[in-house]
């Protein structure tokens, strides 16, 4: 049997890498420097595109219950509501965010690990690594100083924002390490919010205040302070922020976890050196403005997981490889686009400035299209990999491109039976028999009923022909990957597409 992978680093991110590994019954280990999880809560939104992903995984329950469904996203300026965006509007089966500690997240990660029979290696810290065509060799350090080298047949940095990993290839964050200054506090407080939002205070003279409650009494705050200012996170500063910008409002009991940040944007240059692939935080930072940093991660390792588990298998192109570099390094420099424009808007100092942009906001958001796209925006639910190496352009005529995440059609049970698949699985639309079976590649029909057609894994009724509809597509196959993306959409008289996407993705050596 080859060496396990070894993932770097338990945070959200190593976490979900390697749940995506071993539900795969691929043999990973985990290793993290800490002796215990971290109690920092961090990250508090799980966003609808990642909320599909932990469908996926099995645990979307458990994130739903240990946190709150946020519908809506409100700003507020000079004592009235600039702009509302519902995020039910986007086109996803769950939408909405879901409010929740990361130490929640990571717990839940955690023991949908323990249930593959994974635990996280604690107080071991990757110390030096090297590589050749063959395989990873890396030097773990335990608590007690010992070290330990051992060998990996590929390796996941995911070890944050200073990821040792990084270093160890050689390779840097690129971009800007200095910026807006902001105090946070996670709080247990009174208030008068609907729990259903997410809140921006815009203020004249200072900067923004954003605010999510969370589950119970408690909240999230963030304020802009001064970007020179060296005091120290305390709550008698918070609640003075919080009584000049959103009067009267909040009245905090007690803390939970205090903080000052600094802003910085940056990403590697490349994520995949040989057999080492950085995620999460060891790949990207950003603005917390928007949200995204962990969800942004998780999506990372849901692309990366299923990629690394046929690499291991001996079955994964180079193509297919490279496309985790390919597909996810453009999403996390849109991230950061976005929440660079976010941050640059709340933090307007110039009054005139501060004048337009209220008004370009109040006004582009009474417009449906804008609405959505900032819904879409913040849901993540626009992202697609159109460009990928390894998907297959549509020859296909229809609404539903290669690269696009696999809609939901509502009235069928479509995503339950592939939510329930970890490979590949070539969906048939309209009355054609199955395709050549592919090893490792389930077959599902769409049909009037669903009694058992020959050739197929799975038949799922759909008599009012939904997803033809929804797909734009009356008779063809769509190849879905094992991440719920499209790698191929194939009209009725096209076998050229899904042999294409086979030879692409597939090691034929
Ligand atoms: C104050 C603050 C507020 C934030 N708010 C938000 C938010 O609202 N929304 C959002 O999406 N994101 C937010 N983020 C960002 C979010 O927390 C990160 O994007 C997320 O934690 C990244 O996950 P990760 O798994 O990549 O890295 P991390 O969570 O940093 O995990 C890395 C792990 O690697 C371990 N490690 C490090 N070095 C080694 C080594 N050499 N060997 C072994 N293990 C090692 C560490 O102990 C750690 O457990 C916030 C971050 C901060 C600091």
């Amino acid at each position: 049997m080859s060496d396990p992978i070894l993932v770097v680093g338990a945070g959200p991110v190593g976490l979900a890498v390697a749940g995506e590994l071993a539900r795969r019954d691929v043999p990973v280990r985990i290793v993290d420097t800490l002796a215990a999880p971290t109690t920092e809560s961090r990250a508090i939104v799980v966003h609808a595109r990642s909320l599909e992903m932990l469908e996926r995984v099995g645990v979307l329950d458990e994130i739903t219950e240990s946190g709150i469904k946020a519908t809506g996203i409100e700003m507020h300026a000079s004592g009235r509501v600039l702009a509302r965006v519902e995020l039910d509007v986007v086109d996803s089966p769950h939408p909405y965010s879901v409010v929740t500690a990361q130490t929640e997240t990571e717990r839940i990660l955690a023991g949908n690990l323990a249930k593959h029979g994974v635990e996280v290696e604690r107080g071991v810290s990757l110390v030096a690594l090297e590589q050749d065509a063959d395989g990873v060799r890396a030097t773990l350090r335990g608590s007690d100083g010992a070290e330990d080298t051992v060998t990996a047949s590929w390796l996941v940095g995911a070890d944050g924002a200073r990821s040792a990993v990084r270093h160890q290839i050689g390779s840097a964050l690129e971009g800007s390490f200095h910026g807006e200054r902001f105090l946070m506090g996670d709080v247990h407080a009174q208030h008068d919010f609907d729990p259903r939002s997410m809140y921006t205070f815009f203020s004249a003279h200072d900067g923004p205040l954003m605010v999510f409650p969370m589950k119970g009494d408690r909240m999230r705050l963030i304020a802009q302070i001064p970007t020179a200012s060296a005091d120290e996170a305390s709550q008698e500063w918070l609640q003075r922020i919080t009584d000049e910008r959103a009067p009267g409002r909040i009245r905090i009991h007690d803390s939970l976890w205090l903080t000052c940040f600094e802003i910085r944007h940056a990403q590697v240059p490349q994520y995949r050196t040989g057999r080492v692939f950085l995620a999460g935080d060891a790949a990207h930072i950003h603005s917390p403005a928007g949200g995204q940093g962990m969800n942004t991660g998780l999506q990372d390792a849901f692309n990366l997981g299923w990629k690394l588990a046929a690499a291991h298998r001996g079955t994964a192109s180079e193509t297919l490889l490279d496309s985790y570099h390919a597909e996810r390094h453009p999403v996390a420099a849109r991230v950061i686009g976005f929440s660079t424009r976010l941050t640059q808007l709340s933090t307007l100092a110039n009054p005139v400035a501060q004048h337009v942009r209220n008004a370009v906001l109040h006004t582009a958001t009474g417009l449906g299209p804008a609405r959505q796209a900032l819904a879409d925006e913040a849901e993540e639910t626009m992202l697609a990999y159109h460009d990928s190496p390894a998907v297959v352009p549509s020859a296909a005529r229809a609404k539903l491109r290669s690269g696009d995440h696999l809609p939901d059609v509502p009235g069928t049970d479509l995503r339950t039976v592939l939510s329930a698949e970890t490979g590949h699985v070539l969906v048939t639309v309209g009355a054609l028999p199955a395709a050549a079976p592919v090893p490792g590649v389930r077959q599902v029909l769409l049909a009037d009923t669903d009694a058992p057609v020959d050739g197929f894994d799975a038949v799922v009724a759909d008599p009012d022909r939904r997803a033809a509809a929804r797909f734009g597509l009356t008779s063809g196959r769509i190849m879905v990957r094992p991440d719920g993306y499209v790698g191929a959409v194939a009209a009725a008289s096209d076998d050229r597409s899904l042999t294409t996407y086979q030879e692409l993705t597939t090691h034929l050596g």
